[in-house]
């Protein structure tokens, strides 16, 4: 038989070409079927996570950020290829498939694509085929001349992953030709046969294939023709079943990562799911030690993550050359999966992951800014998993030396410091400060609407009591009836919960609860984004929490707040977004409309800001850690704001404070560059009609 027809139909093979290509099928099918369900045993090993709530909320975020590619566009040049290949995928999956059924069933059309939408579906995806292609070829470039900077392996993760990169980019290449070739084979050889044939779209790839191969003879068109599909057809199950094995899978499991990712930013995962606070005591170890201690959310992240860098790209920790990248806490994890579950044998027993696959520095390194998450555009989480490591690690009393001493203070006296109780209100009673306000401590004796949450930072140190004691002439100046708990309060526990120490979290958590029942308050306000964060997400049933900027972009709009205008006008300010107000809870405008409210006051954006803030080297805790670092956070920081022009850093935060002013230190800049925080600065500039609420004068960075 001579002439262009159906593969299925080719009888001059050892075999008949439908039964060849149903064996492929067949064979394709069962062996990817079996590779994904050896993935999936060490889900089923692995430790609960409830996450099958708010479908429709899940299913917009699907829309969103898989269908929609949200985040691609944050790297413009690889989110653009990204979204190109994606929306070609999409594209071409139906045409797929009818070109792997017509090998065994000749003349066969998807339904919905007969007649006319069937060749206006052609044409669409003979460019979608034609612009993956470009995009594969633009991409190996990419990865083998240009060589961008995020994809690189340091040798201490491992070998490169280049090559495995380009093999997949080529194999898609090849998926495309053969699907153009067979295309533009069949049109060719339709036109020599004189059959009627829709035209191909022009400029695509099956319509310069055509150019090519139009004149030759029907014969040699039909072997291209039948060639073709087969490479088609290998290649695309080839591909189908290599893809568990690498960076690919994420095209199978990224859907269902998107689904079930986290839905509430600022929060922790739960010791384990399912099980009560009153209920830990039951729970035998602790947080993740082992491998199968991972939720299976966490197992289908190591899985979906596509190995684009961008997480590590962000990562202050990896920036400051900490021990950590968090693109390989991935990696390492998916490689221990693939060892220990081989799709061919039985899973082997592991080590636990510290000393194995982690380092303890690599864990501790971690200041939870967020950053990674922010910029992932599968939505992996890597805080939850972190802390769920560090959780493990202090139920094997492996804490570092450096935080046993805070830690053994938060336990006796509630603040990491050890410094007495009824010393925390010690603020209050500068004499500058009692002359222009008066702050209540809220006991039996004393009651307010507002309370002002202080935490142990804020209280204890003599720089940033500062900061208390402008939030308090600042509520004062709005008329604010507002108290503090004094030695009532302890630390919100916020860091010592993502250090991993949950029990004793518990106890600070439990007993400021108590405290601020008692005190009958409606709400409360904070100027510590660490407290904010604790007292709005780790704990439970209190009164409505609020940072004090949100609290005085309040007023400012509602014209209870105004300002005389900047001190210096010489001054160039930058903002800088701390990881817990911005990130974490996304107050990012409210500070920036204060500021901008002030008259004179002029004002730069730092490079990376808002979402993409860079966190100062972290909060809490960190202040006790000892990271291994080439260069402080902090210091990178404050260059970013001297490239940006400015020489004052306005933070909102006092951890951000202490690690600022430092590095201002660090980086030779005392005297060009100064910090200073929103209510200090707020103070300084209030326009204040009576003299009495004049406040002492605030100089710190102004
Ligand atoms: S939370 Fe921040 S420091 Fe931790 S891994 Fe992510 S980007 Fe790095
Ligand atoms: S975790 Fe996300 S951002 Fe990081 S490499 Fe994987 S896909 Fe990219």
């Amino acid at each position: 038989m001579v002439g262009i027809f159906s593969p299925s139909l080719i009888t001059d093979w050892l075999v008949p070409g439908r039964n060849l290509f149903l064996t492929i099928h067949v064979l394709g099918v069962a062996c990817f079927t079996y590779i994904v369900a050896k993935r999936l045993v060490p889900l089923l090993r692995a430790e609960r996570d409830l996450r099958f709530d708010q479908p429709l909320t899940r299913l917009g975020r699907v829309l969103k950020f898989w269908l929609g590619q949200w985040k691609h566009p944050r790297y413009k040049f690889a989110g653009t290829l990204h979204i190109l290949i994606f929306t070609g995928f999409i594209l071409l999956a139906t045409r797929a498939f009818t070109v792997l059924i017509v090998g065994v069933s000749p003349n066969f059309v998807m339904p919905g694509l007969a007649g006319r939408t069937g060749h206006i579906y052609d044409i669409i995806t003979d460019y979608a085929a034609t612009v993956v292609f470009l995009c594969m070829v633009v991409a190996a470039v990419r990865r083998l001349v240009f060589k961008p900077a995020r994809y690189a392996v340091p040798p201490k993760y491992g070998k490169s992953h280049t090559a495995d990169a380009v093999f997949l980019l080529g194999l898609i290449a090849v998926l495309m030709v053969a699907d153009s070739l067979f295309a533009a084979s069949l049109a060719a050889g339709h036109a020599q046969q004189g059959e009627s044939v829709e035209a191909l779209a022009v400029l695509t790839l099956p319509w310069m294939l055509k150019m090519v191969i139009g004149a030759m003879p029907l014969a040699t068109l039909r072997g291209i023709n039948v060639g073709a599909y087969l490479v088609h057809a290998i290649t695309f199950y080839f591909l189908l079943c290599y893809r568990p094995f690498g960076i690919q899978f994420h095209v199978e499991t990224s859907l269902f990562s998107v689904y079930f990712a986290k839905l509430e930013r600022g929060t922790l995962k739960p010791v384990r799911w399912g099980v009560s606070d009153e209920h830990l005591d039951q729970v035998k170890s602790f947080g993740v030690k082992k491998f199968e201690d991972f939720t299976w959310k966490h197992m289908l992240d190591f899985y979906s993550c596509a190995d684009c860098g961008r997480c590590a790209d962000n990562c202050p920790a990896n920036a400051a050359g900490r021990p950590l990248a968090p693109r390989f806490l991935t990696i390492k994890a998916r490689d221990y999966a693939f060892q220990h579950y081989p799709v061919l044998g039985r899973p082997k027993e592991g080590k636990p992951l510290i000393g194995s696959v982690y380092s303890e520095d690599e864990i501790w390194s971690c200041t939870t800014c967020g950053a990674c998450e922010e910029e992932c555009p599968l939505l992996i989480e890597y805080i939850d998993k972190i802390v769920d490591l560090r959780r493990g690690m202090i139920d094997d009393g492996n804490v570092p030396q450096s935080l046993q001493k805070p830690l053994k203070a938060l336990e006796s006296r509630g603040n990491p410091y050890g410094k007495m109780e009824k010393k925390k209100a010690d603020w209050v009673k500068a004499a500058e400060f009692q002359q222009t306000c008066s702050v209540k401590i809220l006991d039996h004796n004393q009651s307010a609407e507002t309370l002002f949450f202080v935490d142990s930072i804020t209280s204890y140190d003599d720089r940033m009591q500062s900061i208390a004691r402008s939030t308090s002439r600042i509520l004062t100046h709005i008329g604010e009836n507002f108290g503090i708990l004094g030695a009532a309060e302890k630390d919100s526990g916020h860091e010592v919960r993502r250090f991993g120490e949950e029990l004793l979290f518990q106890s600070l958590r439990d007993h400021n609860t108590d405290a601020i029942k008692a005190s009958g308050v409606q709400r409360i306000v904070t100027a510590d984004p660490h407290a904010y964060n604790a007292l709005k997400h780790d704990y439970k049933d209190l009164p409505p929490v609020e940072h004090i900027s949100q609290v005085i972009a309040r007023e400012v709009k509602a014209g209870n707040i105004e300002f005389a205008g900047v001190q210096n006008a010489d001054n160039v300010y930058a903002y800088h977004d701390p990881c817990y107000l911005g990130r974490h809870n996304q107050v990012y405008d409210d500070p920036r409309d204060v500021l901008d409210s002030i008259p004179g006051l002029k004002r730069v954006e730092m490079k990376r800001s808002r979402d993409r803030s860079f966190c100062c080297g972290g909060g809490g805790l960190m202040l006790f850690y000892e990271p291994k670092e080439e260069q402080r956070m902090g210091v990178l920081r404050v260059r970013m704001a001297a490239e940006a022009g400015a020489n004052v850093i306005v933070t909102a935060c006092p951890f951000c404070m202490v690690n600022i002013e430092d590095a201002i230190k660090v980086a030779g800049l005392e005297g060009k560059m100064s910090a200073i925080d929103l209510t200090e600065l707020v103070d300084q500039c209030i326009a204040r009609e009576s003299s009495t609420e004049k406040q002492e004068t605030v100089m710190v960075g102004g």
